[in-house]
């Protein structure tokens, strides 16, 4: 029995689902029962009716995994250096701050943040529905964090002041991009469409043809009827494009705007890993239940959106 067996049977004997996002390796996207962006592997979790979860991502997605599903078992495969960096830069003394200073406005986080944090925020969004989120409140100021690109592609969806909180917040994945590149390979590739994530500069998103979650660079590849596309995003990404137009029988260009635009944050997860994660039933993920009332408000207030 190799690996992938063994882990499907563990996965059988534990009741055991295994959900992995867009930016996982191909291997692991291979094996997961669910595949998707935060918010889709967010409402897959709420939908399960296994015992346990095994989330193959980083830090906050599990949390989340963990927030909606308090009862159940949420593990990750690895615990060492799968914090994301961007989910740390707007700790509970920044909100603090910025609460003072602007009483009225509610609090929008991006749902990279930690637990403490979504605990702290009056809703959450995903990068596929915030400008919707901004827009659903009833209020002229928002808070907006951490990143403040995505702030950028809301505050030009919405008539409201978007303050970006903390000052330089944001994805050193995403950051990467600059304009330079995006001109030497449309250069190369003058007829590829540019998908650019929202996640990235203000310059990319500007001269992007569509800006898109990971969900939606998605939808707009196996939909669209062109054949090439250059994708602003992390690179792992082009391993679940590879995926979905495999088993549509179908064969697109894909070229990654920048071959290094490496989470290694979401790289530390292997096959032996999960197996050894679904054998023991570890890592964890633990919260305080008062952290998980409050950031299950902040989530399920977007999902009802
Ligand atoms: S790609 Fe950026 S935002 Fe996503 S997990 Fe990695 S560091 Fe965090």
């Amino acid at each position: 029995m190799d690996v992938v067996d063994r882990i499907n049977k563990l996965k059988e004997e534990k009741n055991a689902i295994i959900l992995a996002h867009n930016y996982q390796p191909k291997e692991i996207q291979k094996i997961a029962d669910f595949l998707g962006d935060s918010l889709e592997l967010c409402i897959k979790a709420k939908e399960t009716d296994a015992d346990i979860i095994v989330f193959c991502g980083v830090d906050f997605m599990a949390e989340s995994a963990k927030i909606l599903n308090p009862d159940k078992k949420v593990l990750m495969p690895e615990i060492e250096g799968t914090q994301c960096p961007m989910a740390h830069q707007l700790p509970p003394e920044i909100i603090k701050k910025y609460r003072e200073k602007y009483p009225e406005a509610p609090l929008v986080v991006y749902v990279n943040t930690t637990a403490e944090t979504k605990a702290l925020a009056d809703i959450t969004c995903t990068s596929a529905n915030a400008d919707k989120v901004v827009n659903s409140l009833d209020t002229d100021v928002v808070l907006f964090g951490p990143d403040n690109n995505l702030a950028y592609y809301v505050q030009k969806r919405t008539d409201k002041k978007v303050i970006a909180i903390p000052e330089g917040g944001g994805c050193y994945v995403h950051k990467k991009f600059t304009i330079d590149d995006l001109k030497r390979v449309k250069s190369k590739y003058p007829n590829a469409k540019v998908l650019i994530h929202p996640e990235c500069n203000p310059e990319l998103q500007d001269n992007a043809d569509y800006i898109a979650s990971t969900s939606g660079i998605l939808r707009i590849v196996l939909e669209s009827d062109d054949e090439e596309f250059i994708i602003g995003t992390e690179v792992g990404m082009i391993n679940r494009l590879e995926i979905e137009l495999e088993k549509l029988g179908k064969q697109k260009k894909l070229i990654p705007l920048k071959e290094d635009a490496i989470c290694h944050e979401m790289k530390k997860i292997t096959l032996e890993k999960i197996e050894k994660c679904l054998l023991e039933e570890r890592y964890e993920i633990k919260l305080k239940k008062e952290v998980i009332e409050k950031a299950q408000k902040a989530i399920e207030r977007m999902l009802n959106i």
